[in-house]
């Protein structure tokens, strides 16, 4: 478990990127869009679970777009890092392990990440 926490977490907003450097020296790169689609907190999953059984499309792209710009960002113990949003949202806890699994890189994952595991 211990590869499984960063030394490095670095929030790029220039780039709209999260850049995570774990304890083997692996480097992943991930897009904030991505993260914020991937909240993990209970309502956005169960948003998400919604949206797949929903068939209606407008209701699909009614709405804005949920905010992919981080304003806050602090460590859940030593096993999660917890994002805030520029439009307030800042439940979804972000496991490190989950995050390392999901790695977009093409080493990790070559036909492109996995959603990211839920904490249960
Ligand atoms: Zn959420
Ligand atoms: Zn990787």
């Amino acid at each position: 478990m211990h590869n499984h926490r960063p030394q490095e977490l670095t929030v790029d907003r220039a780039a709209g990127t999260l850049r995570v450097v774990w304890q083997d020296g692996h480097a992943s790169v991930y897009a904030l869009h991505w993260l914020r689609a991937n909240c993990p907190c209970a309502s956005c999953r169960e948003e998400r679970r919604a949206a797949a059984l929903q068939t209606d499309l407008l209701k699909l792209t009614a709405g804005s777009p949920p905010s992919a710009e981080i304003v806050g960002a602090e460590l859940v113990g030593n096993y999660a890092v917890r994002f805030g949003w520029a439009d307030g949202h800042d439940g979804g806890i972000y496991v490190f392990a989950a995050l390392r699994q999901s790695c977009p890189c093409a080493e990790c994952n070559p036909s492109g990440p996995p959603p990211l595991l839920p904490d249960d």
